[in-house]
């Protein structure tokens, strides 16, 4: 502006330009994960101080300066949900955001993110449409159920079955079942919070259908079963089956509920894992099913509800529904995946957590020694590949582990351990008997070279600061 045709060269010409400064490797894989505008927004800010620094008398930073500073901004702005590595061998980790969908669904949520949606539009009148008839028919059809519901997550549904069932009243449940299913769902709390009482009955390992028979008085409102998911009692037990309890509640003109919790649709597919099939506590004739979608089945957090159609429509006509209504990009994750289920091979294909359960120990350890063979020779011999143990997690099928393969590192397990997490991606493992474990089961072959190059870093900088 003030200096064209001065003698003094400006010396604010001689910083770098944004482009230049966004075509640099290091800046450009930033705008590749976090979007360009952003990292565009960050270079500007750093070179408009420096053309003030410059402005009142300070000598013109280099390229690399500013380039150091600007990535130290990006550092600094690197959002706080970030994608990870999953080497813990944890298939359905609550922690990291348990099932990961299939990529077909993601980019369903995504196209409904980002535009307009029939949401709640019924495209062929042109008139108001419904937000839950994209997936409750197919959730019907599915289950075999008359009627479905979708809500936020599990909890949620439980809560509002019980509070449009049972408020004021009593509900029957097996002292078995009082579990407490990952941090804050607690099946007591759950019943109080939902405006209904608890009346538990039986013992911890035994309870009988006299035990619920002899609870019935006129204040009962529901007569309530629950997977106990992440726990098991063995030994010297008995639990009533959900077809007695239904006999139970139709001649005392009482809804049974079960709270099945983790969505195995296709047993077949797992015919391993302990979780009851949501096809037999349909086959049982229970009056409400409902489990979340982000376990077994494979899909996004929710709650999915389906049962006898008059109790469905209670549900939908209670107000605390819309407390716990899903959002447009679940439902759009939710309806890819449910008709992925149509087809039980395209689900076994498609679906990551069950491509991941079904995968054998000799393909996990394989991938594992191709991933070692990746690695140079020096960060190669730092590390060992041993069989693992995989857990389902999440809640679903306790006592339940599959033979699975991985990396083991011993030297300096604790520091290799928050290195990795510190790395761009994360990499997430364990720690056991002091070493330090990548299973491979639940690190993708697309994720593999993230793992080699991170543990490649890890070793490199070992040997420099050894
Ligand atoms: C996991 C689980 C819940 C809680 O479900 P969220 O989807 O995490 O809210 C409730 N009941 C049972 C039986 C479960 O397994």
């Amino acid at each position: 502006m003030n200096s064209a045709g001065g003698k003094e060269p400006d010396p604010r010409r001689d910083l770098p330009s944004v482009d230049e400064l966004l075509r640099r490797t290091e800046v450009a894989s930033w705008s590749e994960k976090w979007g360009r505008e952003p990292v565009r927004a960050r270079i500007r800010e750093v070179l408009s101080r420096a053309r003030e620094d410059l402005q009142s008398g300070a000598p013109a930073p280099t390229t690399e300066r500013v380039l150091a500073e600007i990535l130290r901004n990006l550092e600094h702005d690197r959002p706080s949900l970030q994608t990870v590595i999953n080497g813990t061998g944890v298939v359905l980790h609550t922690n990291l955001g348990r099932a990961p969908l299939a990529r077909e669904a993601a980019r369903a949520a995504a196209s409904v993110a980002s535009s307009y949606s029939s949401l709640e539009y019924d495209l062929e009148a042109g008139t108001r449409g419904d937000r839950y008839s994209h997936c409750a028919g197919l959730i019907a059809e599915l289950t075999g159920s008359e009627a479905a519901l979708v809500v936020n997550n599990n909890a949620a549904a439980v809560s509002l079955t019980i509070n449009t069932l049972a408020r004021g009243r009593d509900v029957i449940v097996s002292r078995g079942e009082l579990v407490e299913i990952g941090g804050g769902f607690r099946v007591p709390e759950v019943i109080e919070r939902s405006g209904a009482y608890l009346k538990a009955v039986g013992t911890t390992n035994r309870t009988r259908i006299e035990d619920y028979r002899r609870a019935i008085t006129p204040s009962t409102g529901l007569l309530l079963k629950v997977h106990p998911s992440n726990y098991q009692v063995s030994g010297f037990t008995e639990e009533t089956e959900l077809a007695e309890l239904v006999q139970l509640g139709r001649s005392a003109g009482l809804p049974v509920m079960h709270d099945q919790g983790s969505g195995l649709l296709l047993p077949d597919l797992l015919p391993d894992t302990a979780d009851p099939p949501v096809g037999t506590s349909v086959a049982a004739e229970a009056d409400v099913i409902t489990w979340s979608g982000d376990k077994l089945f494979g899909g996004p957090q929710a709650g999915l509800i389906h049962g006898r159609a008059a109790i469905v429509g209670e549900l939908r006509a209670n107000p605390m529904a819309r407390a716990f209504r899903v959002d447009k990009m679940t439902l759009a994750a939710l309806e890819w995946t449910l008709r992925a289920y149509r087809s039980p091979e395209l689900a076994a294909r498609s679906l990551p957590a069950l491509r991941m359960i079904r995968e054998s120990a000799d393909s996990v350890r394989r991938r594992a020694e191709v991933a070692l063979s990746a690695l140079s020779a020096g960060a190669a011999r730092a590390v060992e590949i041993v069989t693992l143990r995989s857990v389902l997690g999440g809640g679903s099928t306790p006592g339940f582990d599959i033979e699975s393969a991985g990396w083991r590192m011993v030297e300096g397990a604790d520091a290799a351990e928050s290195f990795l997490r510190d790395f761009d991606p994360p990499v997430i493992g364990r720690i056991e008997s002091g070493a330090f474990l990548l299973d491979f089961r639940t690190i993708g072959a697309d994720e593999q070279d993230g793992v080699a190059r991170a543990v490649t870093a890890w070793i490199e900088h070992e040997e420099i600061s050894g």
